[in-house]
């Protein structure tokens, strides 16, 4: 297959994300636009120059820091309500231009709000009632997640569950643990996760990416993680392989990330091939498409173009990502049957 011709018959396919942060999904030319507008001191004033502040480029050090540092960089951009709906709306539409049917938002109300003189609650009604414009004139369907950051303070999740709770029924579909993984333990939030259970939101924890594969079963047996955010060291521990398949829990792997940050040195590496073949329930996902410059699109294609997976083996993951989205059993089957029948004739 030529690469113009994988190219586009993996743009062609109905595709699921379920691992993209709101905040690292920004357009570069959106940045300079809002700079502009709210007089934000920014490092540079045009969109080359501004590049290397956002965006993971060549010669980077591929460290967590380096790629936590760009988000920083990107949440001082929030800076009205009409900021985060704009930016929101901008987010989904990239989405459905890159045929995403269905894809996982997820987004850190605390960050959003350090700029604003607003609540949690407020930044979630506008994310909510901007994806729900967008959804009625486009062909996708989203789900919520709110973040919080295991390197912050309990006090800031527990307040960010109770705003879960009161947008459960309106769109908010699961909460998920973010932030820096070395040096600090998910466990300070396993009240706050085992009670978002108790009241059927979906459990997401980001692990065993930049820490060991200890902290994935750990995710799973402390804080009932349903899925797991990358989980990528999991492939260097057999027997956390064979719980995870014993458990289902599906891992939300978005590779190019996995490189930029260091955690794998190549895609001609990647963990990925060994979970498949494993059976681990692997899905493949864009994690930050500003910050790695890159589509869902993209990410495929580099995962085909440089791993024995085969586009057969990227459809039976879009599968598995249907049938591990973060909706009510009825909705989910639904969407597990609209898949295939699209996947059948693409
Ligand atoms: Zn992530």
């Amino acid at each position: 297959m030529s690469d113009n011709h994988l190219y586009e018959s993996v743009a062609a396919l109905p595709k699921i994300d379920l691992h993209r942060h709101l905040e690292g999904s920004i357009r570069v030319e959106t940045l300079i636009e809002v700079a502009r507008l709210y007089q934000i001191d920014l490092p540079e004033s045009d969109v080359e120059t501004l590049r290397p502040h956002v965006q993971i480029v060549k010669g980077d050090p591929r460290t967590w820091r380096e790629f936590l540092g760009k988000f920083r960089v990107l949440r001082r951009f929030f800076q009205s309500p009409e900021v985060i709906k704009h930016i929101t709306r901008e987010v989904v539409i990239d989405a459905a231009d890159d045929n995403v049917k269905y894809l996982e938002l997820r987004f850190t109300p605390h960050a959003l709000s350090r700029h604003i003189d607003c609540t949690y609650y407020d930044v979630v009604s506008w994310v909510c009632e901007t994806v729900r414009a967008v959804e009625a004139t486009h062909d996708i369907q989203v789900g919520l997640i709110l973040s919080m950051n295991r390197h912050e303070e309990l006090q800031i999740g527990e307040e960010i569950l109770r705003t879960a709770l009161e947008f459960h029924d309106c769109g908010i579909a699961g909460l998920d643990l973010a932030g820096q993984e070395p040096g600090y333990p998910a466990e300070p939030f396993r009240k706050v996760f085992l009670k978002a259970k108790e009241a059927n939101l979906g459990v997401t924890i980001h692990a065993g990416e930049w820490a060991g594969p200890e902290n994935v079963r750990r995710a799973v047996e402390h804080l009932g993680a349903d899925r797991i955010g990358h989980g990528v060291r999991s492939a260097d521990d057999p027997d956390l392989i064979e719980f995870l398949i014993e458990r289902g829990v599906l891992l939300e792997i978005c590779p190019t990330s996995n490189i930029q940050s260091g955690v794998v040195s190549e895609m001609s590496r990647h963990p990925l091939v060994e979970l498949f073949k494993h059976n681990v329930r692997t899905t493949i996902n864009t994690d930050d498409p500003a910050i790695s410059n890159i589509t869902l699109t993209d990410e495929i294609v580099h995962v085909v173009e440089n791993t024995t997976l085969t586009v057969e083996d990227i459809k039976q993951q879009i599968l598995t990502a249907a049938a591990g989205a973060f909706l009510p059993e009825d909705e989910r089957a639904a969407l597990v049957n609209r898949f295939e029948t699209l996947l059948a004739s693409s």
